[in-house]
C-alpha cells in the first residue's frame, strides 16, 4: 500500500468523504488493473484510524493504524482461495479461484463477536466480489439483508454485473475511474518500470495490467504471431504453452486483437495492438466482416465458459479455426 492517493483517485476520494449518510455496504467499481484495492485499503485504514488527518488520511501513529492490515482485530479481508475440489485445480492451467461458502461461514461467526475497539467499527473488505460463487453470494446476502451494527461492507469489483443483483441493491456504489494514459505513464516512470508504449495501450491504460503483463511477453507474443498470420494460421502449430495463465488470459488477448481488426476496418487505427497496425490493416483486406462479427459474439460466449473445468486446449483449438474462418471468402 502506497501512502498517498493515486492522483486519478483523487476526486473519488473527496467524494467519499463527503458522503454523509453511512450506507452499510459500499462497492467499489474500476476498471482492472488501476489500483483499485490499493484504495479499498487505504479507505479502510483512514475509517479505522484513530485520528486521521484533515485529508482523510490516516495518521499512521495510532494502535490502529500500527495494526493495519494484518493484525487489526477489526479488518478483515476476504479474498479467494483455492478450492481443492474443483476439477480444475488438478490441471496444469492457471486454477480458478474462488470465494466459497467456507469463507462467508467463518466470516458470520466473526460477525457474531463484538467489535474489538471501543468505538466498535469494523470493516470487511471483500476482493474481488466478483469471485464469490454462488452459494458465498447467498450466504452474503444473508448477512447484508441484516446488517450487524458498526460493520462496513466494502465489495470491489471490475465485473459488477457479476454479482447478485440483490446484493447490488443493498450496496452505495462508488465509480473508480481509470488514469489516463499519462497519468499512468508517469506513474510506471515513477515506479522505475520500463516497459514499452505498445504494452500500456494492450493493458487498456491500466498501469497494474502492465506490471503484471510484463513478466507474460513470452507466452503474448506467442499469441500475436499466430493472430496475425490470418488466414494462414498453422493450427497444428499452436503451442499450448500458451495456456499457462489460462484460457481466460488467451481469450482476452484474442478479444483485444479483433477489437482492432473492427476498428481498423471503420477507422483504420488500432487500440490495443499500435504496432502491428499495419499488420492488421493487411489482413483485413480478406477479412469477411459478417464472419467477425460473429466469431466476437462467439468469443463473448465462451468467455462466459471459460473458466470451467473443461478441455481448454480443444476448446483454444477451436477458437483458432474459427479465427481462421474470418478470412475465408464467404
Ligand atoms: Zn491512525
Amino acid at each position: 500500500m502506497t501512502d498517498f492517493i493515486f492522483p486519478w483517485f483523487k476526486d473519488a476520494w473527496t467524494a467519499i468523504h463527503k458522503n454523509e449518510k453511512k450506507p452499510h455496504a459500499l462497492i467499489f467499481r474500476g476498471k482492472e488493473g488501476i489500483g483499485k484495492l490499493d484504495f479499498a485499503a487505504k479507505f479502510s485504514k483512514s475509517y479505522l484510524c484513530h485520528k486521521p488527518l484533515s485529508n482523510h488520511l490516516p495518521c499512521e501513529i495510532c494502535s490502529s493504524c500500527q495494526w493495519f492490515p494484518l493484525t487489526h482485530p477489526d479488518f478483515n479481508h476476504i479474498a479467494p482461495i483455492e478450492n481443492e475440489d474443483d476439477e480444475s485445480s488438478k490441471r496444469k492451467t492457471v486454477r480458478k479461484k474462488n470465494i466459497a461458502i467456507d469463507q462467508i461461514r467463518e466470516l458470520s461467526e466473526y460477525l457474531e463477536l463484538s467489535a474489538h475497539q471501543e468505538k466498535g467499527k469494523r470493516i470487511i473488505l471483500i476482493e474481488p466480489a466478483d469471485t464469490l460463487n454462488q452459494a458465498a453470494s447467498n450466504a452474503l446476502l444473508k448477512i447484508l439483508e441484516e446488517p450487524p451494527e458498526n460493520t462496513l461492507f466494502i465489495l470491489v469489483t471490475s465485473q459488477l454485473q457479476k454479482l447478485l443483483p440483490t446484493i447490488r441493491s443493498r450496496c452505495q456504489l462508488l465509480e473508480l475511474p481509470a488514469p489516463s494514459f499519462e497519468e499512468a505513464r508517469s506513474f510506471l516512470m515513477s515506479k522505475k518500470i520500463t516497459h514499452d508504449e505498445n504494452l500500456l495501450s494492450l493493458a487498456g491504460g491500466s498501469p497494474f495490467n502492465v506490471i503484471k503483463e510484463s513478466e507474460n511477453q513470452l507466452e503474448r507474443e506467442t499469441v500475436t504471431k499466430l493472430l496475425s498470420q490470418g488466414h494462414n494460421i498453422d493450427i497444428t502449430k499452436v503451442n499450448y504453452a500458451i495456456l499457462t495463465h489460462g484460457l481466460d488470459w488467451v481469450l482476452n488477448l484474442i478479444q483485444k486483437w479483433v477489437f482492432d481488426l473492427l476498428l481498423n476496418f471503420h477507422a483504420q487505427q488500432s487500440y490495443y495492438f499500435k504496432n502491428e497496425e499495419k499488420n492488421i490493416q493487411f489482413q483485413i483486406k480478406q477479412m469477411n466482416l459478417e464472419a467477425l462479427l460473429s466469431y466476437i459474439n462467439e468469443l463473448n460466449d465462451l468467455k462466459k465458459i471459460a473458466s470451467h473445468p473443461i478441455n481448454q486446449e480443444l476448446q483454444l483449438q477451436n477458437i483458432f479455426i474459427k479465427y481462421k474462418q474470418i478470412f475465408e471468402p464467404s
